[in-house]
């Protein structure tokens, strides 16, 4: 519904340890920029002062410091909306807003769908819009977040929801854990030749210090084990880590994603 033609042009600055804070350039604006979880504010400044850019927006996915620890800051030289989901551990937002919600920002030339993904916190949500998908710690390349507040359904069924989406969707996920989360896929789901394929890509890509995203809905379907809790060989490797039967997808992720919590490569 609100996929375009014209891909989005978005780039990667890095913060911390692996996170990512993408800066959304503005289709109807030249030089503006929406920026997603700024978790530090420094970094973002200084790409922004490097490339000539200015500040339009933020979008927030979820709660946690290093993904809003930035905002203030940003605030100081920039008066620009906030947009993030109602949780009263954000104080920095001047409009929240909740699954099923459209953000429209059109004198930027951008509109997001709001879909809430709770698992890795409470009130978590993801924006969708222009075949592109900002989604935070719920869905790494690979991957899922930890569920810090959520049950394995809810987590799962956000994550089905996430995976339902066009397989065109180019995934922005909020770090880069791409390579460590394909030793553990590899680990469970050894004979996929598609992960041992996107495994060596991938390599190539950190080699030459470039980020491994943005992945894609498709990609995900096919190498992602959290996406792939019915496939034979997935379910198989979560029983004999379990040492039992599972009784249905739900288990398996529950099992997949203690597993992947204690894997060391
Ligand atoms: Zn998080």
């Amino acid at each position: 519904m609100t996929n375009e033609t014209n891909p989005l042009t978005v780039r990667a600055v890095r913060a911390f340890a692996d996170n990512y804070i993408w800066l959304i350039a503005a289709p109807a604006r030249p030089g503006a920029v929406v920026a997603v979880d700024p978790g530090d504010a420094a970094p973002v400044r200084a790409e922004l002062e490097r490339c000539g850019l200015s500040l339009a927006a933020i979008l927030l996915t979820h709660h946690h410091a290093d993904h809003i620890g930035g905002v203030a800051a940003l605030l100081e030289h920039a008066a620009v909306p906030v947009i993030g989901p109602e949780d009263e551990r954000i104080t920095v937002t001047s409009r929240t807003v909740q699954g099923g919600e459209r953000v429209a920002l059109p004198d930027l030339g951008l509109v997001f769908e709001v879909l809430a993904v709770p698992g890795h916190t409470a009130s978590h949500v993801a924006f969708w819009g222009h075949d592109a998908l900002f989604c935070g710690d719920t869905l790494f390349s690979a991957g899922c977040g930890r569920m810090f507040e959520g049950t394995a359904l809810q987590m799962r069924r956000s994550l089905q929801r996430l995976a339902a989406l066009p397989g065109s969707t180019r995934m922005y996920c909020g770090h880069e854990y791409t390579a460590a989360n394909l030793k553990f896929a590899l680990a469970v789901d050894p004979d996929n030749s598609s992960a041992r394929a996107y495994c060596d890509a991938v390599a190539v890509r950190r080699a030459a210090d470039e980020p491994s995203l943005p992945s894609t809905v498709e990609l995900e379907r096919a190498v992602n084990p959290f996406l792939r809790c019915g496939d034979a060989a997935v379910r198989t490797a979560a029983e004999r880590h379990a040492g039992h039967p599972l009784a249905d997808e739900t288990a398996v992720f529950a099992e997949l994603r203690g597993w992947k919590d204690g894997f060391r490569a």
